[in-house]
């Protein structure tokens, strides 16, 4: 077994959205104990204090999801959902509300926010709330069996280790991880990652699955004779 091999049993699970959430709230007694509840539910969460800051943050294309107070100091929440709907048409936002606020809500899903919850609200209800939010965003990582790939970023990891990869090899590992434990066809792979859809030679798709292989080891994907590849979603 080299280093590169995934020890067994660790990668059970088909490939799992890990998700970028940014939390804008200027009251710390809302803001800490609900960061440190969403953090204890994986998901790794950047806070921001007042309206311009959420809306630069709320550009950053790791961010899927965004939990935004609507009374916030310099620029008000519904003036950031607007803007940030406006760039972002996929983005997650829900809107946090003061009771006072309530009639503001309405206004909320007309600026283009996808769901809200008011004030006071239990954490436990707002978590369901996120998970909801989660399953609708895309997911800024996909990984399956020990590799990590950041969409947004175009990095990608073996375990804690970043893998150097050209842009096409990339592109083809974040195609084959997208579908885990599925078959992805030549002509798919041809289609996604080098937008040609010619019928001749495959050698440089078959240059590239190995050239992957030798910076993830040999078994992580499978050549599926005829058919195309499989990147596997568990030990085999
Ligand atoms: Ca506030």
């Amino acid at each position: 077994m080299s280093d590169l091999a995934v020890p067994a049993g660790g990668c059970q699970h088909h490939h799992v959205p890990l998700l970028r959430i940014l939390l804008v709230e200027d009251d710390d007694a809302i803001s800490a104990p609900l960061s440190r509840g969403l953090r204890r539910e994986g998901y790794d969460v950047i806070t921001e204090r007042d309206g311009p800051s959420g809306l630069r943050s709320g550009h950053d294309p790791q961010v899927s999801l965004v939990i935004l107070d609507v009374g916030l100091p310099h620029l008000d929440g519904l003036e950031v959902c607007r803007r940030l709907r406006a760039a972002r048409p996929r983005l997650q936002i829900l809107l946090l509300t003061a009771l006072a606020e309530e009639v503001h809500a309405v206004d909320g899903l007309d600026a283009g926010a996808d769901d809200y919850i008011a004030k006071p609200f239990r954490l436990a209800e707002l978590l369901a709330r996120v998970r909801s939010a989660a399953r609708r965003a895309e997911p800024s990582e996909l990984a399956a069996c020990g590799v990590r790939v950041g969409i947004a970023s175009r990095r990608a990891f073996l375990h804690d280790r970043e893998l150097a990869l050209s842009p096409k090899e990339f592109d083809l590992l974040a195609r084959l991880i997208a579908d885990a434990g599925k078959v992805v066809t030549r002509e798919r792979l041809l289609r996604d990652v080098w937008q040609t859809s010619w019928q001749g030679s495959t050698r440089t798709l078959d240059q590239h699955v190995s050239w992957l292989r030798s910076k993830l080891g040999d078994d992580l994907i499978v050549t599926v004779r005829g058919k195309g590849f499989r990147f596997r979603d568990h030990p085999e």
